[in-house]
């Protein structure tokens, strides 16, 4: 049974939903169960049909399949001789129910876009050999807890998201490697060690890296940006008690790690070029209460700053700015956006868009036998840059990958705070502006809530202290309710 949080759109699999959703942590009264998602109208792209004369092998070491009369020389994948496959029937099985039986599914990346499509491929074709490519060694992780880690709140061994029982049980062969090249025309993906991955179809999940702004000295000692365990890990070594840190970027990331890391003892310092926090997410009311219990709880914040440079020798002593303080550092942490990890894509010729591999509503890209999904996709001009859409778009490429049909349709987009133990959200369109827009608005000391609407219609929510509206809201967006459907729950905010 799945249950989707109404707040955030995580999507929980289990008998009952979670004590507390793990992306924004509201409790499982806001989550609601999810009925299977209506097949897309527009059906795949005719598959190649497998080799009618060919049998089914799988390694018994890494579970990948081989189509053939005989099994392989050796695996590709784990390399281990023809005696440790062991046949698992003619795809004819299931050919009469799904045209990609015994496809070979080549995934690159296991983060929570790439484990899920793994899972949905296995789920919709019991044959498929499935092939999972991590740059990244050990088990998968959480990379939104990465802040919680910093935090204290979460334990490094309870970042796992997948064991190793997964990948056995779903029966997906797990390869550590960088996948450099993509062969669109032989379909089969290298690797940096010089193997070679053929697929039926390719997956890429491969995400995005953080971005390192032109400043001058950012690649001195001390500096780091926060994507990875591995980079997480490292920060928190250098942490000491009292010892300071300036955080670059005053979005939600820099802002949950700025938390985080006081919490935990630091000195922190944030600095954000624009006028407010979380510019994006919040108005500037909002904001402004913000910055107070940041600075009730011991971080300093610096809008509107502009940095000038990192000082230091070989590692960071200082944060210059172009005015105000130079403030002391013995870390720095940028956090300042992200990039998708699309020039792989790019350079084996895929259409690339500004922010991601180029991909339509069933996350084919510009070769129909490849597909993208999560942080490097670029779906009808968006990427999204959050945690459930990844999930989804896993979801929905795991499915078609496979044979089957799905569509990705994007949700109006939420996010939340973590670490601080404050309630914050923002949904959909929060700085709706122009004609047709009504905007309801309610502030108190420790509360603020702001409902957008355009033409009658709620469009958008920025919501402080208190996200009791943020389910409604949500759903009132996407089932395109107007602001008179919602009076139960606006008016009493706005004490109408
Ligand atoms: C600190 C932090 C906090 C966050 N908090 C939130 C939050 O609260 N809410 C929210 O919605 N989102 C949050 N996010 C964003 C969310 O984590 C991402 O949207 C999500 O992880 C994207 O998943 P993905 O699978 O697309 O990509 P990724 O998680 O980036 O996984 C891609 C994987 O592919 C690997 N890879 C890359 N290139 C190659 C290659 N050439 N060969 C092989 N492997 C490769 C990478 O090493 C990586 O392991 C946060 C992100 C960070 C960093």
């Amino acid at each position: 049974m799945e249950f989707r949080c109404t707040v955030c759109a995580y999507v929980h699999e289990g008998a009952a939903p979670p004590d507390a959703c793990p992306v924004c942590g509201v409790g499982p009264e806001l989550f609601e169960p999810m009925q299977a998602p209506a097949p897309a109208a527009d059906p795949s792209p005719a598959p190649p049909a497998p080799a009618s004369s060919a049998g089914v092998w799988r390694c018994t070491v890494c579970s990948y399949v081989h189509q053939g009369v005989a099994p392989p020389e050796a695996c590709v994948v784990c390399g281990v001789g023809p005696e440790l496959f062991e046949p698992v029937g003619p795809p004819a099985v299931l050919q009469g129910e799904l045209a990609s039986a015994g496809w070979k599914v080549v995934i690159v990346g296991a983060g929570v876009a790439g484990c899920q499509a793994a899972a949905s491929v296995r789920e919709t074709d019991p044959l498929a050999s499935i092939t999972v490519l991590s740059s990244e060694p050990g088990p998968p992780y959480r990379r939104i807890d990465l802040t919680r880690l910093l935090a204290g709140q979460v334990r490094d061994e309870a970042m796992v998201m997948y064991e190793e029982a997964f990948f056995t049980e779903q029966r997906v062969a797990r390869v550590l490697g960088q996948a450099r090249s993509i062969d669109l025309e032989g379909q089969s993906v290298g690797l940096s060690d010089g193997r070679r991955l053929p697929y039926d179809r390719l997956i890429l999940a491969n995400g995005a890296h953080a971005f390192v702004p032109p400043i001058p000295g950012v690649h001195r000692d001390g500096v780091t940006v926060l994507r990875t365990l591995d980079q997480a890990r490292r920060v928190l070594q250098r942490c000491r008690t009292g010892g300071r840190i300036v955080v670059i970027g005053g979005g939600l990331l820099g802002l949950e790690a700025a938390v985080g890391l006081a919490s935990c003892g630091s000195r922190v310092a944030v600095v954000e070029g624009e006028p407010w926090l979380l510019p994006r997410q919040l108005t500037q009311a909002a904001a402004q209460l913000l910055e107070r219990k940041l600075r009730s709880q011991g971080v300093q914040v610096f809008c509107g700053a502009r940095v000038t440079g990192i000082l230091g020798d070989e590692a960071v002593y200082a944060v210059a700015l172009a005015e105000g303080p130079e403030l002391p550092a013995e870390q720095v942490i940028l956090s300042t956006g992200i990039r998708a990890n699309s020039e792989l894509a790019a350079r084996a010729g895929l259409e690339v868009g500004p922010r991601g591999i180029s991909v339509d509503e069933r996350l084919i890209s510009s070769d129909p036998h490849v597909l993208a999904a999560g942080d490097v996709a670029e779906c009808s001009g968006q990427s999204f840059g959050l945690w459930p859409i990844a999930q989804d778009q896993g979801r929905v490429a795991g499915i078609v990958a496979a044979g089957g049909q799905a569509a990705f349709v994007a949700p109006p987009t939420a996010t939340m705070l973590k670490v601080l133990d404050l309630p914050v959200a923002s949904i959909g369109e929060v700085h709706a502006a122009g004609p047709g827009v009504e905007i309801y608005e309610d502030q108190g000391p420790q509360r603020y809530v702001r409902v957008a609407a355009r033409d009658g219609r709620i469009v958008g929510a920025c919501l402080y202290g208190d996200i009791t509206l943020a389910g409604p809201v949500r759903r009132a967006i996407e089932s395109g309710r107007t602001v008179a459907e919602l009076a139960g729950f606006i008016q009493d905010p706005m004490g109408a």
